[in-house]
């Protein structure tokens, strides 16, 4: 079947507004293939890029997509027309020293975050190199994968935070990476989770998925002096909200030696108290995309019977003209979960 020479987009203008345009359909690089975009993820950081206005006008985001090969180089490796794919990291250059010490999160040659001419998945179509493909598990549907970007997310989080099972957590923030990351640590056997979330509705998905007990952000309070913690304190705060005041709340819940790990983005700085730092050999660090093995080990959850797909994908998807509606739903905290947009 000949291929359309146009697509519809989904097209970022400027702050809060986006509109659906037909632009041309990729061509492809000889270690490239061309996928039909089946369902693509909306991330907290689409989210800020529209709605926040951090965006490049006339760009197209979207970066947690799956889909099925319609197209190969003449250098795809062993992909073929008709398979279903995820789509992985972008392939990092494997020669500094944080690629060879299986760090390709950091790797020196990494685009700017929002930055270059990216093409995303929120369009028809999408070309993408071969070598960021990955097949789906047995039993996995293209809409169910769709979550292995933000789980291999979550679970970045969880790696940096060398949190082992049996140690108490607290999550900040119970939107889509939250839930993603409570669900990733009940996976691995962490089951004492507190999560806080204003919102009502998040609060209680959190529950569902299996945080242990549920509280509202001004339940916690910060001991009054930097060399106390709290007698109940947390081995790791994991601040998923990206909000300063969360920020600093989350590091006051740590017992002695205890780690925050941020995986939330804000704009707005954090003020903290170095002396609580200092005094308690507090750990702080961040969550920057994925572990070297991220998508496979994200794969292999999804796949797992006992994993609660259905708590963490919002059950209606949207198509590409209701992805602003979406947003606002998302930041509002109207939708808990993960919204997939549906192309075509
Ligand atoms: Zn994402
Ligand atoms: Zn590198």
């Amino acid at each position: 079947m000949p291929l359309p020479e146009t697509m519809p987009a989904a097209v970022f203008k400027q702050k809060g507004e986006m509109a659906v345009e037909d632009r041309p359909v990729p061509s492809l690089g000889a270690g490239d293939v061309l996928i039909e975009v089946s369902h693509c993820g909306i991330c907290g950081s689409d989210i800020h890029f529209v709605l926040d206005g951090w965006g490049h006008p006339d760009t197209i985001g979207g970066h947690e997509q799956t889909g099925t090969i319609v197209a190969v180089g003449t250098d795809a490796g062993g992909w073929s027309v008709g398979d279903p794919v995820v789509v992985g990291p972008s392939p990092k250059c494997g020669e500094c020293r944080y690629c060879k010490a299986r760090r390709p999160s950091l790797c020196m040659g990494r685009g700017d975050v929002g930055g270059g001419d990216y093409q995303g998945a929120f369009a028809g179509y999408q070309r993408v190199p071969a070598a960021s493909l990955f097949a789906l598990p047995d039993g996995v549907t293209l809409r169910t994968a769709a979550l292995a970007e933000p789980l291999a997310v979550a679970r970045h989080g969880i790696t940096n935070s060398g949190i082992t099972a049996g140690q108490r957590a607290l999550v900040l923030g119970a939107g889509p990476i939250g839930l993603l990351t409570i669900a990733g640590l009940r996976a691995m056997g962490v089951d004492d989770i507190t999560v806080t979330e204003p919102g009502e509705r998040r609060r209680q998905r959190a529950l569902d998925v299996g945080a242990a007990r549920g509280l509202v952000p001004s339940d916690l309070t910060e001991p009054p002096m930097p060399y106390d913690v709290h007698d109940d304190g947390y081995a790791v705060s994991f601040e998923c909200s990206g909000r300063a005041d969360a920020q600093e709340m989350a590091l006051a819940q740590l017992q002695r030696a205890g780690t925050l790990v941020l995986v939330g983005a804000g704009i707005k700085k954090p003020q903290w108290d170095a002396n609580r730092i200092l005094l308690n050999e507090l750990v702080v660090t961040g969550a920057n995309c994925y572990d070297f093995d991220g998508f496979d080990k994200a794969l292999a959850l999804l796949a797992r019977p006992d994993f609660p797909v259905d708590l963490l994908i919002e059950p209606e998807d949207v198509p590409l003209g209701g992805i602003l509606d979406a947003m606002h739903g998302l930041k509002e905290g109207r939708l808990p979960g993960k919204v997939m947009v549906v192309p075509s």
